[in-house]
């Protein structure tokens, strides 16, 4: 058991409906301070197996639930949720460096909305209305699949996994969680939650651990179902490559290097503001916008504004009501990210704002950074860096703005400025991205589709479609009443 300000938070896995402890541990450090919050279970194989063998039999009377009841459990898990919304908004801020402020207004009651929003859909918008073929009733059903392994990231832990958990239990699906070891906390505060909400045991598990060891471990396992997994590139085709020998379907939500492109015509206040709202979670968003891509005439003058505003960004203790701008996650983390700035620099970037450690902080605080002058094929114009580090290119006219924004191994979202609809059209038609933001950034709606193009993933997440990948889709066909032919027949339509 840990203790963050005084919430207690269970460090052993949860299966079956009972806390399970580890011979070994693995250290959890807060990226406030470094300093340590508690030593966490470190699952294996073992581990992975007795989760995956609680949730196959918790699955088959969650399964026969009624969407109703599985809905008001649901709801009530939603409402504890929001009854511990600052618990929760605390243990994440302690855990992953978050602003506490974003976790208190926007982060956690999303989590108790995922719950909301999965369980009204499975039993209001999730159908098709029978149909007939030359009077034969075709009845489509979304049958649970069964074992749902769901892996997630540090960058938003619990908002992320209850995006999966929530429609993969409406679905009538029992889980099994592998929260990220860099932010592993939520995860049992989120299992206490669904026990006192009165989730029936099994039907939500969690393995703590290191990726390669209890990810490894779940990921390959014959009886699950589904994996459902967000977070960045490599792993992915870890996972994808063990999941292909038991033929387990993978959804995958990866990484980005999002364009966002400013026209001239744009409104500069709001493209400016947006702009620097990349910086936002100190830069660790899949969606950031980290590459500027600026018109040319008006470079000069977004640069400027830009540079004005961010250096007003107030960085610190994520847990002050007013810092806009928290640490990076861990460690290596931090080094990565100033790897990606120090190697730039080398090859002749041009720092327009930032570029290096906040050293009045210290510890894991870098400073918001723009670059420039650098060639569109840079390793800080393609690579990934999940920090707060953006890089600015210019174009002129539509065609080269498309061509930059396409040029990437990426299409996670794009976001387009302009003060012309009919621009604004033509551009994001042809964009690559799973999301195009017009004027603006960061509005979500749990009813659209959400995921990426090229190696930002495979699938997407959000309404029908989360239901799609955690249901085994049937189509049942009835023959009319009556219907006596005994000749073999086949009907194409
Ligand atoms: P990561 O790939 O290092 O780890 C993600 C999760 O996978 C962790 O829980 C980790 O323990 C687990 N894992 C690692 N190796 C594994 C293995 N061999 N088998 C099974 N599980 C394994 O990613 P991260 O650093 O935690 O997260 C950052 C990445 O996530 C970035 O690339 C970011 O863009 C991406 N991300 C994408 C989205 C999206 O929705 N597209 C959202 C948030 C973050």
């Amino acid at each position: 058991m840990a203790e963050v300000a005084g919430i207690h938070v269970a460090t052993e896995h949860w299966i079956g409906g009972a806390w399970i402890a580890s011979a070994d541990t693995f250290p959890d450090l807060s990226p406030i301070d470094g300093s340590l919050i508690a030593d966490i279970a470190r699952g294996g194989k073992a581990e992975a197996n007795l989760a995956v063998a609680a949730a196959k039999a918790a699955f088959p009377a969650w399964a026969a639930s009624a969407p109703a009841e599985r809905a008001r459990i649901m709801h009530a898990i939603a409402d504890r949720v929001e009854g511990r919304l600052n618990d929760l908004a605390v243990v994440e801020t302690t855990d992953n460096g978050g602003l506490i402020r974003s976790h208190r207004r926007g982060v956690m009651p999303r989590v108790a909305h995922n719950f909301r929003f999965f369980a009204d859909y499975l039993i209001h918008d999730l159908h098709l209305p029978d149909f007939d073929t030359r009077g034969h009733r075709n009845h489509v059903s979304w049958d649970p699949a069964g074992v749902c392994v769901l892996i997630s990231p540090w960058n938003a832990p619990l908002m992320l996994a209850t995006w999966k958990i929530a429609p993969a239990l409406a679905a009538g699906n029992t889980v099994v969680l592998k929260p990220s070891e860099w932010s592993p906390l939520t995860a049992s505060l989120l299992a206490e939650i669904a026990r006192d909400a009165g989730l029936p045991d099994g039907v939500f598990n969690v393995v703590q651990g290191l990726g390669n060891e209890a990810g490894a471990a779940l990921v390959a396992h014959p009886d699950v179902a589904r994996i459902s997994f967000t977070g960045s590139v490599p792993t992915a085709k870890t996972i994808s490559a063990a999941a292909a020998a038991n033929l387990t379907p993978v959804s995958l939500e990866l990484g980005g290097k999002s364009p966002f492109i400013v026209f001239a015509d744009a409104d500069l206040d709001l493209a400016v503001a947006q702009a620097v709202e990349q910086y936002d979670n100190a830069g660790q968003v899949c969606l950031s916008g980290t590459r500027l891509l600026v018109e040319s005439e008006i470079r000069e003058e977004f640069v400027e504004r830009f540079i004005e505003r961010a250096a007003k960004l107030r960085q610190g203790d994520p847990r002050e009501k007013t810092t806009d701008l928290g640490p990076a996650i861990h460690p290596r983390q931090f080094a990565r990210v100033d790897g990606f700035v120090q190697r730039a620099k080398a090859d002749g970037a041009q720092v327009l704002l930032g570029g290096g450690p906040n050293e009045t902080l210290g510890g894991l605080y870098y400073r918001p950074t723009l670059l420039t002058g650098v060639d569109a094929d840079s390793e800080i114009s393609t690579q990934e860096i999940f920090g707060p580090v953006l890089v600015l290119h210019s174009f002129d006219g539509e065609q080269e703005a498309v061509t930059m924004a396409n040029h990437s191994e990426f299409g996670l979202a794009a976001m387009v400025f302009t003060g012309n609809s009919d621009r604004a059209h033509r551009v994001s038609a042809q964009l690559v991205a799973g999301t195009v933001w017009v004027n603006c950034f960061f509005v979500r709606d749990l009813r659209a589709p959400f995921g990426g193009s090229r190696m930002s993933g495979v699938g997407r997440e959000g309404g029908s479609w989360s239901f799609d990948f955690f249901c085994d889709v049937k189509n049942t066909v009835f023959a009319p009443t009556g219907w006596t032919s005994t000749e073999p027949e086949r009907v194409d339509v």
